[in-house]
């Protein structure tokens, strides 16, 4: 069976004492799923999160990382400095590090080797822009995007990869795919995968749909056959949205 999981991204919000609260609040609620959580808080509350998360069964994944084990590298951080204080799990290539950060897909196979090679988990985002979506190219965008990145890896690897599409126009919108775009797109994915790997390698893989999702959303698109789960943004920094959305499977 796939795993089913729900990851917040928290991005670029939340000092110290907001995370905090969060996670306080977090805590209250109860689960109701059998999902995985997670959450993202930005790298200088990656510790405190950890700590206030251990004895709860909600995970605390990193937003990013630096591809390289250390160096002349200001201003990064590597899978090492991640694990060190509990963080193994990181969302790699997401859309806003690829559009405001330059991040290349051959960047971002770098830094999938490089999680990989520190046994961490990755969560590996694409998606394609509203412009490939209407112009019908939206499936050679998601293709390529995952091919250039993921596939010079041993199918054993995909044992510690999740995937996160998330079409670029239904990010911070409020505008979703429609559970059956977004059925349609993960039914692709695993097609692409199986193509590459084979079946059983795209049977077990986990393909989260992210993209404005919220609790009035959630449940349908997660009813459908090939979307496992979501990764959250804006509405992970509410935490009864949060679960509601958890609760949702
Ligand atoms: C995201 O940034 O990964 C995301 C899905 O954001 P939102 O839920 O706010 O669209």
């Amino acid at each position: 069976m796939r795993k089913q999981i729900v990851a917040g991204n928290w991005k670029m919000n939340n000092d110290l004492s907001q995370t905090e609260s969060l996670i306080s609040e977090l805590k209250k609620i109860k689960k109701t799923s059998h999902a995985e959580v997670m959450v993202a808080p930005t790298f200088t509350n990656l510790l405190n999160a950890v700590v206030a998360l251990k004895s709860s069964d909600i995970e605390v994944v990193a937003q990013n990382m630096h591809f390289a084990e250390n160096g002349a590298y200001t201003g990064e951080i590597s899978a090492s400095m991640l694990k060190s204080v509990g963080v193994k799990t990181v969302i790699l290539g997401h859309s806003e590090r690829r559009a405001y950060f330059n991040e290349t897909d051959d960047m971002l196979a770098k830094k999938v080797d490089a999680a990989l090679a520190n046994s961490m988990r990755v969560i590996f985002c694409f998606g394609e822009e509203l412009a490939d979506r209407k112009s019908g190219n939206h499936e050679q965008v998601v293709e390529s995007q995952i091919k250039n990145a993921l596939f010079h890896l041993e199918a054993s690897a995909f044992q510690n990869i999740v995937l996160a599409y998330e079409p670029v126009w239904a990010i911070g919108t409020g505008e979703t795919a429609s559970p059956e775009q977004a059925q349609d797109m993960h039914a692709f994915i695993r097609k692409t995968l199986s193509n590459k790997y084979g079946n059983t390698v795209a049977n077990s893989v986990s393909i989260l749909y992210g993209g404005s999702v919220k609790p009035s959303n959630a449940q349908e698109i997660f009813s459908k056959p090939d979307v496992d789960g979501g990764l959250i943004g804006g509405a992970a920094l509410k935490a009864t949205d949060f679960f509601a959305i958890v609760n949702a499977f």
